[in-house]
């Protein structure tokens, strides 16, 4: 059987005795290992992250912009390898497989702007022959640790920019599906980049602590979940590091009495169930206002779900396929058992489903809670499985304030026809990305991605702007040449 290894400085290394097992988590199979690098294994990549960095920040930002533009081609003419081996590992299926790295490719898109967006800022005469510019310069070695749901895109929300800025980087990408995200790295050396400024480490916790108590380290970007967020961030920030760390989400979609609600209902059957509700901006609530409302939404969901189907990857007829391993299946279906129990009502029961020839596989169908209050254990949670809760509220004021009561702030939206309603929402919700008439407010490349509250742990959003001050620290110069034969007297007032 394979296991897969490391890439470290343009070199694979496999010399690790600790292993992980990777799932098909549709067929239930284990199909390769993955090796989970030592203490030595990261000081190694470290080591030649520091030694490329020298070069690689003094290379023009157009070279490394042109690295990026080879890279972009590479990955569109693998894109068919790439999505398969999402399927293989994640269980996503290809439709969806292909926008996650679409998504991916947009921020290596982005990054390929690079003299544009390192050009700084100057200002001419802030004193009598005096100029002051203002550059940004790469911090260093920047390191990665990215989770499962989003092998491609979500570490293209980080390399491609921190190494365009002239940094050298470190992924250690989630060990549970880690095929797709090695074999991308491998292409950025195709691609022309020099050995060094791009090395994969793989593994767990030994991995992800060897990066953030290494003092080479500069920086660390995180995403997943929020107690290991709260621990990156603290950590990282223990250790002077720069650090934003993106964790879990629990998202919310008010929909108003007024709403199309067949293109409601539509919305949010592939928001709430599309990746099996793996995603960090999946809908998982939906605050109904008013009974009359909720009663059609719950009418509508329910004809809607009748023709969903979840499956294998490979087959692009399917909606959704399994999640990630048989606990997480467990725990989600411990949560449709748990709603159950404190009184809210399972609709649409999608435990256990029959999928013909994958019985061994990690799938739960889609489920439809109704009835589900703010106390609920279920509620408070993020899921993270096929699984839309409804809560019934009379007013938008209450549905908001439930929203802004949830410890995470990921994603919301509103469903609306009222462009009053619409911008009142859009004002006053304490949430980082905002959807109107829009399930899934995903920001494109050249905004920034992030949440508030605890789905976000730091100052700058990921990707887009946010990403370029990210993996750049600031300095501003002030010059004056005399002109020649001119003496400047001694002054003891401070400088205006
Ligand atoms: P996770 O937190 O279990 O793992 C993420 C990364 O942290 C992995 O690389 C993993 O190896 C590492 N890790 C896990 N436990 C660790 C520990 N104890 N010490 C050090 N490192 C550790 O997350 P996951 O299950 O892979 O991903 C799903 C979660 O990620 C969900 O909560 C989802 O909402 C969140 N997520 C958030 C965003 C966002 O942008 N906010 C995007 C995608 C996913």
């Amino acid at each position: 059987m394979t296991t897969i290894g490391h890439l470290i400085n343009g070199e694979m290394i496999n010399n690790d005795t600790r292993t992980q097992d990777v799932f098909n988590p549709a067929t239930g199979e284990v199909t390769r290992k993955v090796a989970l690098a030592s203490k030595q294994t990261v000081e190694q990549a470290i080591t030649a992250a520091e030694a490329a960095f020298p070069a690689w920040r003094n290379t023009p930002p157009i070279k490394r912009a042109r690295v990026m533009f080879r890279f972009k081609e590479l990955l569109e003419k693998n894109a068919d390898k790439i999505c398969q081996l999402i399927g293989q590992e994640h269980g996503k299926i290809s439709h969806d497989a292909a926008g996650e790295l679409q998504r991916g490719i947009e921020n290596v898109e982005y990054a390929c702007g690079a003299p544009e967006l390192l050009k700084g800022e100057h200002s001419k005469n802030v004193g009598p022959n005096i100029d002051s510019w203002s550059e940004f310069q790469p911090l260093g070695v920047v390191a990665g640790i990215t989770p499962f749901n989003f092998p491609a895109m979500v570490p293209m929300w980080m390399f491609p920019l921190a190494i365009v800025c002239g940094n050298t980087f470190i992924l250690k990408p989630s060990e549970r599906d880690p095929s797709s995200t090695l074999f991308i790295a491998q292409l950025l050396k195709e691609a022309g980049l020099p050995d060094g400024v791009m090395n994969v480490v793989n593994g767990d916790k030994e991995a992800v602590d060897t990066l953030l108590n290494d003092q080479r380290i500069k920086a660390v970007s995180f995403v997943g979940s929020t107690p290991i967020a709260e621990y990156i961030y603290a950590t990282a920030n223990a250790n002077g590091k720069r650090c934003q760390a993106l964790g879990g989400a629990k998202n919310h979609a008010i929909i108003m009495p007024d709403a199309d609600m067949d293109n409601a209902v539509n919305q949010l059957l592939g928001a709430a169930f599309g990746s099996s509700g793996e995603r960090c901006m999946a809908l998982s609530v939906a605050v109904v206002v008013g009974d009359d409302a909720a009663d059609t939404l719950i009418a509508k969901m329910t004809e809607g779900m009748k023709g969903l189907s979840v499956g294998d990857y490979s087959n692009a007829n399917n909606d959704f396929g399994p999640v990630i391993t048989s606990a997480h299946r467990d725990k989600v279906n411990g949560f449709i058992e748990s709603a159950k129990e404190e009184g809210a009502t399972v609709v649409v029961d999608g435990r256990n489903p029959e999928v013909a020839g994958f019985e061994n596989g990690f799938f739960v169908g889609a489920t439809l809670i109704d009835h589900v209050t703010q106390d609920m254990f279920s509620y408070q949670a993020e899921i993270f499985g096929p699984v839309l809760q409804v809560v019934r509220v009379k007013t938008m004021q209450e549905a908001m304030q439930l929203i802004n009561d949830h410890e995470y702030g990921n994603g919301t939206c509103i469903f609306t026809r009222d462009g009053e309603a619409a911008r009142y929402f859009s004002d006053n919700i304490q949430v980082g990305m905002v959807g109107i008439n829009v399930p899934l407010p995903v920001p494109v490349a050249y905004h920034s991605f992030g949440g508030w509250k605890r789905s976000l742990f730091g100052d700058l959003h990921a990707y887009g702007p946010d990403g370029v001050r990210f993996y750049t620290k600031r300095k501003t110069i002030t010059q004056r040449w005399p002109s020649s034969g001119v003496r400047e007297g001694i002054s003891f007032a401070f400088p205006s």
